[in-house]
């Protein structure tokens, strides 16, 4: 409540505060946005990097695998007119054993699964023709007619279970022969691939690229809007990667950057608010009385150095009163300093209430005040206010419960209309007339009259 008080009575200070705010809220914005994209660019050579690694393990477990596919090739173009089914399983047996992560490896002569090892477990592939199979069958063609191998999947097996297969046709004079089917447990293959990767920073999943079926990672990664996505390179492969940042470093880091952002711009913009209302209320302080909050002397140069020109500039009429207690040091004798400054106070509460607002009342030192009464409609009431003023501490008053008789004395001066007046000259003038009101024996205002000029002021108070 006294905050909000303080801040309605400083709304300039305040303005400026708020200004400061937003001006360090928009810098620390600026350097947060253009480090975010740095981190951000960054963080993105970091996970291509990332993939390009993650590919490159999966292309040598694979290359590991499909090398079968071409010494078999090689065996069957030779030997395909006389096989015999037991030489065939031995060889299929040879290479089942220098493999690892292979289901089983099976020969189809025509589009017919002849060969197949191990048997066991796979017994229900075995006979089967790929032409009667709706799922595979324009995969097997697609790689037939291309002429190449292709690796398809992950896909559920006639045999059970989920693997990748690569598929390669045999071509024997330029003529279809058979295909050859090396069979890859997905689940062995992905965790023999990636075994020693460890990375703490990053998370990845793999998908199939047009069914998007996820097959290996946290599906989720897919979804998130600032994973780095690719497709495998190879064009046999149709696989699509998504790589995630695991803890979201930078975005925490941003968050704290920006909070720590804001509260410095906090602080200083708290800072310079109450610099500035400190000078605020430093300028106030030199400008005041202490003892009776009135406008101090220097206060009065300069108000009555406005009040002049004002009236000058605009042809206004300009008094001003030179006020002084009679016999103050008296009364602080008899009746002790404290009552003495409780009457300054008292004389200061009762002039306020004698003039307007837009009139200026000082107590330029000790017992002495000085009001400037300035757009006054007639100069004569510059009179009338001096009048009141004596009247108005007649009969004595009441101070710290004791009575006390007081009386004041006026010098009044006015500005006449010429143009080489100042507010010194025209305090002097007035001084003069106090000095004259004391010397005709206090209680009573005098009115500064020029040599010469008498009428310009001619009443005075006895
Ligand atoms: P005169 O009628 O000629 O003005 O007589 P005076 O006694 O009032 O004389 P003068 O105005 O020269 O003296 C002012 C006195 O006011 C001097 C000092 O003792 C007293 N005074 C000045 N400042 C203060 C103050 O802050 N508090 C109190 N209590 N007295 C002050
Ligand atoms: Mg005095």
């Amino acid at each position: 409540m006294k905050l909000m008080n303080d801040i309605k009575n400083n709304l300039w200070t305040t303005a400026v505060a708020g200004v400061v705010l937003v001006v360090f809220m928009v810098i620390f914005e600026t350097l947060i946005s253009s480090e975010s994209q740095k981190a951000d660019a960054k963080l993105r050579l970091e996970a291509a990097n990332y993939t390009a690694i993650l590919k490159s393990k999966v292309d040598r477990e694979l290359n590991a695998v499909l090398f079968i596919s071409s010494g078999l090739s090689s065996y069957f173009t030779i030997y395909h007119r006389n096989l015999e089914h037991h030489t065939v399983q031995n060889v299929l047996a040879d290479l089942y054993s220098k493999t690892k992560n292979v289901r089983n490896l099976a020969v189809a002569v025509g589009y017919k699964i002849t060969y197949m090892y191990p048997v066991v477990s796979n017994e229900k592939a075995i006979g089967v023709d790929y032409r009667t199979l709706p799922n595979q069958w324009p995969q097997v063609k697609a790689a037939i007619d291309r002429n190449e191998g292709v690796l398809v999947g992950p896909l559920n097996l006639i045999q059970g279970g989920r693997g990748l297969i690569y598929r390669y046709p045999v071509f024997i004079n330029h003529q279809y022969w058979g295909l050859l089917s090396t069979v890859i447990n997905s689940d062995a293959f992905f965790k023999s691939a990636f075994k020693e990767l460890v990375n703490e920073e990053f998370a990845f999943a793999i998908r199939n690229k047009d069914t998007h079926e996820v097959f290996y990672g946290d599906p989720m990664i897919f979804a998130y809007p600032e994973a780095f996505l690719s497709t495998s390179d190879t064009t046999d492969v149709e696989w699509e990667w998504a790589v995630v940042q695991k803890a979201e470093k930078a975005s925490k880091l941003i968050l704290i950057t920006r909070l720590m952002g804001f509260v410095i711009a906090l602080l200083m913009a708290t800072l310079v608010y109450f610099f500035l209302r400190e000078r605020k209320m430093l300028t106030e302080l030199a400008m005041h009385d202490s003892l009776t909050g009135l406008a101090n002397r220097r206060m009065l140069d300069i108000r009555l150095e406005q009040g002049l020109a004002h009236a000058k500039r605009f042809n206004r009429n300009l008094a001003i009163l030179f006020m002084d207690i009679d016999h103050f040091k008296q009364l602080n004798d008899t009746h002790g300093h404290d009552v003495g400054d409780a009457l300054l106070k008292l004389v200061a509460a009762r002039l306020k209430t004698l003039i307007r607002d837009i009139d200026t009342l000082c107590r330029i030192s000790g017992d002495e005040f000085v009001i400037v009464l300035g757009e006054l409609n007639d100069i004569h009431d510059a009179n009338s206010v001096a009048s009141k003023i004596v009247h108005a501490f007649q009969g004595g008053v009441s101070i710290l419960g004791e009575r006390v008789s007081i009386s004041l004395s006026i010098g009044v001066a006015a500005y006449g209309g010429t143009s080489d007046e100042t507010s010194q000259s025209l305090m002097k003038k007035a001084d003069i007339a106090l000095y004259q009101a004391k010397a005709a024996g206090r209680n009573q205002y005098k009115v500064f009259t020029e040599v010469g000029q008498k009428g310009l002021f001619d009443t005075i108070e006895t």
